[in-house]
């Protein structure tokens, strides 16, 4: 283990610090993991094309030696990357259409979606966005008044989402500005956060985050976004604990993902694993058809069967929706 990963030192480190350390180089992760790099189906194009990126604190929920652990499979560059899949492509849920100005995601009533980073701690090789124009589309600080003005504008909202990108990976100080200008409109009721991180990066939940929230006047949901169970560690589990502890309500969306979590055994221990921590199971998502994903789509009829055996598992409220995005919807899809 290179001194960079010792995880006793790294663990201490802000988190800053361990975003700085997070893989970047498949030969580190590879070694860290005890597998021998030319045994991976591994694509080098692939990780050119959208880089290798992965926290400590996610890698080391790997089982060492296994090729297929299911975490792995999120963040590993493979070949099967490069092949065209009828139907995959570079905007499947239609968001280039939907941007209202730009970093402002207008698609349903009430709600209103904004970019503020388009970066992400971790890279995850299903991401609709991977392919995502982001430079033309995220709020930058210029536009973020004018996103501001455009909510004051719109009485029909009542619901932020902060979105990206992960949003928290904006410094403390950018998100209590954009928390006190959103405290500051009143038909605003609620503000969501759409986050990986209290699952990838745990240590950016700090206490001077919570104080950001509890000054907040607004109602606080916390999205985070975990696919299987083994990826909810001690310092996962402490995260949701300080979210939860100070009246943040948490949801947890996941993607169905061939290879990851397509069996029931699999979904129906992480509803139970999400809840025993504080977690309600939110959306099930169908894979957004984005370039260089097919490799992990399960068919719809497929995805049927396995929430309907979840269902006949697991008491109702442990059974999250099983949706799916349809372009120019105003509404996501309920499939289940
Ligand atoms: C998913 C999504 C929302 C929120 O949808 P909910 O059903 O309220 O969770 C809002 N805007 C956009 C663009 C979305 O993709
Ligand atoms: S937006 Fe979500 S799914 Fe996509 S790379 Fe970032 S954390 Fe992963």
């Amino acid at each position: 283990m290179s001194e960079q990963h010792n995880e006793a030192l790294h663990f201490a480190q802000n988190w800053q610090q361990q975003l700085g350390d997070a893989f970047s180089k498949l030969e580190d992760l590879c070694r860290y993991l005890q597998l021998p790099i030319d045994t991976l189906p591994i694509s080098t194009t692939a990780s050119l094309d959208f880089a290798l990126r992965v926290p400590l604190s996610f890698a080391a929920c790997m089982e060492k030696g296994n090729p297929d652990d299911p975490l792995l499979k999120q963040v590993l560059p493979i070949q099967d990357e490069l092949t065209v899949y009828p139907g995959f492509n570079n905007d499947p849920v239609g968001d280039l259409k939907a941007a209202a100005q730009p970093g402002v995601l207008h698609k349903y009533y009430g709600r209103v979606l904004l970019i503020n980073t388009g970066s992400c701690a971790i890279n995850c090789r299903y991401c609709f966005r991977r392919n995502f124009p982001y430079q033309e589309l995220q709020l930058s600080k210029q536009s973020e008044q004018a996103a501001i003005d455009y909510i004051r504008q719109d009485t029909s909202l009542s619901e932020v989402i902060l979105s990206g990108g992960d949003p928290l990976l904006l410094n403390d100080a950018r998100i209590a500005k954009l928390f006190n200008q959103l405290n500051a409109i009143e038909h605003i009721k609620r503000i969501r956060i759409h986050s990986r991180l209290p699952i990838v990066l745990p240590a950016r939940i700090t206490n001077e985050l919570i104080e950001i929230f509890k000054h907040s006047a607004k109602q606080i949901i916390m999205v985070v976004h975990c696919n299987h169970a083994n990826e909810i560690n001690e310092r996962v589990i402490n995260a949701f604990s300080l979210l939860k502890n100070n009246d943040i309500t948490l949801f947890n969306q996941s993607v169905l993902l061939k290879g990851v979590n397509d069996s029931a055994d699999s979904l129906c221990h992480l509803s139970e694993q999400l809840f025993e921590h504080g977690v309600i199971p939110y959306y099930l998502h169908l894979l957004d058809k984005a370039a260089g994903t097919g490799h992990f789509e399960v068919p719809e009829t497929q995805a049927l069967a396995l929430i309907k055996e979840v269902k006949a598992r697991l008491p109702g409220y442990l059974v999250p929706k099983l949706v799916k995005e349809v372009a120019g919807e105003k509404s996501k899809q309920l499939v289940f």
